[in-house]
């Protein structure tokens, strides 16, 4: 309960928990962040305004499916609700996507491999930003 950071999420999973519950990835939303397997976007910064990639590339949602970041980052800034209806749509597939990862290293017995892949992936990519 209160975990719902792709970080958190995969060091909890990682430590035999398998129960989440949490407000984050609406909360995120909400104040303009996407989260993504290499970290997290402020959608609302001003180097997304001619960005025409999706939130995070490869992801199959709705929202990457259909729109920018320039044009989230418009939204955000006109003040328009969808923008977090759309963020929220994101936050809530990258999240659930990422526990069909994990269950299937559980499955296949590659959970380590699985969590030190996305360390290296998230923490390489943290400082800067995506
Ligand atoms: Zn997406």
């Amino acid at each position: 309960m209160g975990v719902g950071s792709p970080e958190d999420i995969v060091e909890a999973v990682a430590r035999g928990i398998d129960l989440f519950d949490c407000v984050l990835p609406t909360r995120m939303a909400r104040n303009h962040a996407a989260l993504t397997r290499k970290g997290r976007l402020n959608l609302r910064n001003a180097r997304f305004a001619k960005d025409p990639r999706p939130i995070e590339g490869g992801c199959t949602c709705y929202t990457c499916m259909s729109f920018s970041r320039a044009y989230l980052r418009h939204l955000i800034v006109a003040q328009e609700i969808l923008a977090a209806t759309l963020l929220s749509i994101h936050n809530l597939h990258m999240l659930i996507t990422l526990m069909m990862d994990l269950r299937e290293a559980i499955a296949t017995g590659t959970l380590d491999r699985f969590v030190e892949a996305f360390r290296m992936n998230y923490h390489k990519h943290r400082p800067k930003g995506i």
